[in-house]
């Protein structure tokens, strides 16, 4: 069967960047939306011109440069901003106009002061005058999730009739459940006229934790686009998390029968590169690109790992651009890892050697919390004197291999230690040791 192919739109530039602390130049933008364009994203949210001058010179220069995906702009509902977003975007090869028009009743008594019927004129017109200029034009009902149904259904019939292609369904305060909305676009599926004619799209905040989870309800129930950010930032909670979309779909096809054209090896680079350029660091849990995502401390799972990765790994590093599985040395470590750490550093031991260092070891890694190189060296001198032996040094070139691979990596991450695990080392049974288990 062939899988449905899901449109990624990346709205880390528009969205993402309004969030505290990730606010970016135009050249930044620009380094990024090539990092997108690698990663093989089909729409690029650029900005949104009539905010700033700024956002006008990042969308204008991005579509100028950036020549495959489509590249789209954000409007409010009104002539002004529509214009606006147009004069940014009209250099580009795939050009996108996005209005957006909060449509729910708290929105419209509140924030724009407008009724119901003035918020569906507006949202008709506003698509209209937008597909007077752009033949691609999305529309967004700011708010849908809190919008009445009924109400939501008649402003969408009315946009689709003014020539909107695409349909962005937002839960823009991220108060939705994932049934909930995937109920909802099934029934715009079925109330909206002409829905066959265009895409619909999801765009999910995280407030509640939901947003990718919300997203894949959405694609399940018919949604063909969904809209994310790399390291999931945006505004407030932040929006759904690229990486974990489309590692989900990619990890569990049998559940989720969905491509996308995401060269998934690109994710972990991206993720990186935004966070070197908002100097917001990712947090070390977070799924897919955080820094502990293949890091694996406790000695089962260590054990496990060096036997077959699959034992604890779901999907590879590799397969996410993440250089290796890293086996951290600390207080949940077994003999197993510690001993290939040694051998890394060009030593090898018999058991009662292995036993003595471990027992110090633990008694160290109790202290601090990651065993660096030089505290393991000192553990093996100080081995040596109860032991009375000297330890074997290692063939020249199998040392300086375990040297090489260990400077490469300490020098970006000085606190973890890597073990490359896709050639395992000799396993030695009674050597195992699972004093801090699962
Ligand atoms: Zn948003």
């Amino acid at each position: 069967m062939e899988r449905a192919r899901i449109t990624v739109f990346d709205t880390t530039l528009r969205d993402g960047e309004q969030s505290p602390g990730c606010s970016m130049n135009v050249q930044e933008k620009l380094r990024l939306a090539h990092q997108l364009d690698r990663l093989g994203v089909d729409v690029i949210e650029a900005g949104f011109p009539i905010a700033s001058e700024g956002d006008f010179a990042a969308v204008q220069a991005i579509a100028a440069t950036i020549r495959r995906p489509i590249i789209a702009a954000l409007a409010r509902a009104y002539a002004p901003d529509i214009e606006r977003a147009w004069q940014a975007l009209k250099g580009a090869a795939r050009p996108r106009i996005h209005v957006f028009l909060a449509t729910s009743d708290i929105h419209l008594q509140y924030k724009l002061k407008i009724s119901r019927q003035q918020c569906l004129e507006q949202a008709r017109d506003s698509v209209r005058l937008a597909k007077s200029l752009c033949a691609d034009v999305e529309f967004s009902p700011e708010d849908a999730t809190r919008t009445d149904h009924e109400f939501l259904h008649v402003v969408l019939n009315a946009v689709v009739e003014a020539g909107a292609t695409t349909l962005n369904i937002p839960d823009t305060v991220g108060y939705s459940m994932p049934a909930e909305f995937g109920e909802l676009i099934q029934s715009i599926r079925q109330r909206v006229r002409g829905i066959e004619k265009v895409v619909i799209s999801a765009h999910c905040h995280n407030d509640l934790g939901l947003a990718v989870a919300n997203s894949l309800a959405a694609i399940a129930a018919g949604a063909r686009q969904v809209e994310c950010t790399i390291n999931g930032i945006g505004e407030r909670a932040g929006n759904a998390s690229m990486e974990e979309i489309v590692m989900a779909m990619r990890v569990r096809p049998d559940r989720y029968p969905y491509e996308t054209g995401v060269a998934s090896e690109q994710l972990f680079p991206a993720s990186q590169l935004l966070s070197e350029i908002t100097g917001v660091p990712v947090q070390p849990n977070k799924a897919v690109t955080g820094r502990n995502a293949f890091a694996h401390e406790a000695g089962i799972h260590q054990d496990g790992m060096l036997k077959n990765p699959l034992t604890y790994e779901i999907m590879t590093p590799h397969s996410v651009g993440v250089p290796d599985s890293k086996l951290v040395l600390g207080k949940h470590s077994g003999r197993h890892a510690l001993g290939l750490r040694c051998e890394q550093l060009g030593f090898q031991f018999d058991r009662r050697e292995l036993d003595e260092i471990y027992r110090r070891f633990v008694v160290l890694a109790d202290k601090i919390k990651h065993v660096e190189e030089h505290h393991l060296l000192e553990l093996i001198q100080q081995a040596r004197g109860v032991t009375g032996r000297v330890p074997t040094l290692h063939a020249d070139s199998a040392a300086v291999a375990g040297q090489k691979r260990f400077s490469k990596t300490s020098a970006a991450r000085p606190t973890e230690l890597n073990i490359t695990l896709h050639s395992p080392a000799d396993h030695h049974a009674d050597q195992e040791d699972y004093l801090w288990g699962v």
